[in-house]
């Protein structure tokens, strides 16, 4: 590796890579801040572009005044390369990381940035679960139709039923409303007086919960625990849903339909670890039993000059990810040697965050019942249409885990690698999902491949 490398390269954008950024220049380091989308903000930040934004600034975007302070914080001191898409990372032996990227939008080009240090931020995505007519043009992830409302200012359809389990089910269906669609309701699997006593919410949780309450009763959208979408209808799109009230494992006990153009449907998020698992960092299950990054109370992962932040090393929301990213620039900058006083008040924060985060986990688990929702013919794995029937053969010839499964029956070896299917493969294989191995980060051209000695660039994003 040559060219002169940045003291961190922090990969990702959101809340948890912005406050990294922004302690670690406060602290002296420089740094490079990557991310693959066209604007910092990551998910939770997720705003339009400039033209309508200020064309909408009381749009549905969340917390815009704390991210104008952490990206200008970021973007006075960081150098900041948006629409660079990580494919992999490389830890050298003298313990320099070269972070490869793709640049652009079509015309992708490489380019590798080192750094002496890494920061992976790179969140969470939708946990998916299979269903029959989940294919169906109309049906879409929650944190899909969120990204749709809030990045482009387009609600994902007319007449819209949002279900699922978690608290993010809220935002989603009060969003929707608030932006003109008609929501049909909001649909919780979970039993809502198990989730009351098992959430452990703060008063400011309570609050945020009922202002997302009081809009979807505005808008006399009903909300219901205890009730699951379980199948989807309809010949080119959808036109209905199946909609069942469901017991304490999500058994169907009585259903109904309701007509609709669009289902978003959302069952918590998995971790992003492809590019922690590439580097050998250690991975420990998380509170809801999918794997994270193991960290430090210090953000060190098993992997010396390697940190995460954020919900790579579990699901807990955007103050989790920011404290957490605040805690990990500040421990870069230490171990590099800057003076970083102690800040107990940040750990103390993190560990508070981190119990609510696990107590909220507890709350909505994703029960084994959906297994019964599926029909032979329910594709489970939809990049190699890979049909709910094919995963049962592979059982009965003896497949007892997930990766015997995908040998057998192909689910998981398509475009998205799994992403998409592998948590509902790995418990219909019979065991607790395992840190993906993805040797790419992101699709990458066969040419890229063979350029990724490429030398280091030094060229900056604008
Ligand atoms: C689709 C979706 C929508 C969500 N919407 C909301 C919401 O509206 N409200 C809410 O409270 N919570 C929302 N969440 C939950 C949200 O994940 C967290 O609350 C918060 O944003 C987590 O912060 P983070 O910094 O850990 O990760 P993120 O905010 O997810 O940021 C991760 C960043 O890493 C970048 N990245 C990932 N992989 C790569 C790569 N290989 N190369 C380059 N860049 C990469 C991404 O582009 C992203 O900008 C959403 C989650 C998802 C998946």
């Amino acid at each position: 590796m040559s060219g002169t490398p940045y003291d961190l390269a922090v990969v990702g954008g959101g809340p948890a890579g912005l406050a990294g950024a922004a302690a670690a220049t406060r602290a002296g380091l420089r740094v490079a801040l990557i991310d693959g989308g066209a604007r910092l903000g990551g998910q939770y930040f997720r705003h339009p572009a400039e033209g309508l934004h200020a064309a909408n600034p009381a749009g549905p975007h969340h917390g815009f005044a704390r991210f104008t302070r952490l990206r200008e914080g970021v973007s006075e001191r960081a150098e900041v390369f948006t629409r660079h898409r990580v494919w992999s990372v490389e830890r050298g032996e003298d313990g320099t990381v070269a972070v490869h990227c793709l640049v652009g939008d079509r015309e992708e080009r490489p380019r590798a940035i080192t750094a002496r240090r890494l920061l992976i931020a790179t969140g969470a995505y939708d946990r998916s679960l299979p269903f029959p007519g989940w294919d169906l043009p109309g049906v879409l992830t929650a944190g899909g139709a969120q990204a749709l409302l809030k990045g482009d200012l387009v609600t994902a359809g007319r007449r819209v039923v949002v279900a699922g389990t978690g608290p993010f089910l809220l935002p989603v269906g009060a969003g929707l409303a608030a932006a003109g669609a008609r929501v049909l309701g909001v649909f919780e699997a979970a039993a809502l007086p198990g989730v009351a006593r098992r959430a452990r919410l703060t008063p400011g949780k309570v609050a945020e919960a009922a202002g997302y309450a009081l809009t979807l009763a505005r808008h006399r959208t009903p909300f219901r625990g205890g009730h699951a979408v379980i199948a989807a209808h309809g010949g080119t799109e959808l036109t209905h849903v199946t909609l069942a009230q469901v017991d304490a494992d999500w058994h169907p006990l009585r259903t109904r339909v309701i007509a609709c153009d669009t289902l978003a449907v959302g069952y918590g998020f998995v971790a992003q670890l492809d590019l922690p698992v590439q580097l050998g960092c250690a991975t420990v299950p998380g509170a809801d039993g999918d794997p994270v990054v193991a960290v430090d109370a210090g953000l060190r992962t098993s992997v010396p000059g390697v940190y995460a932040a954020g919900e790579t090393t579990g699901v807990g929301g955007s103050e989790l990810a920011e404290v957490e990213g605040l805690i990990a620039g500040r421990t870069a900058a230490a171990d590099l040697g800057r003076a970083v006083a102690p800040a107990p008040a940040l750990s103390a924060r993190r560990d508070r965050l981190a119990a609510f985060a696990a107590a909220l986990a507890r709350a909505y688990p994703v029960r084994d019942g959906w297994m019964g929702w599926l029909r032979p013919d329910t594709l489970v794995c939809r990049c190699e249409e890979v049909p709910y029937a094919r995963v049962v053969e592979a059982r009965e010839l003896g497949a007892r885990d997930a990766r015997a499964v995908k040998l057998l029956a192909r689910p998981g070896m398509g475009w998205c690698q799994g992403r998409v299917c592998g948590h509902a493969v790995a418990r219909l294989a019979g065991e607790t999902p395992r840190p993906p191995r993805r040797p790419f980060a992101q699709p990458v051209r066969l040419g890229d491949l063979a350029a990724s000695g490429a030398e280091p660039s030094d060229e900056r994003n604008p």
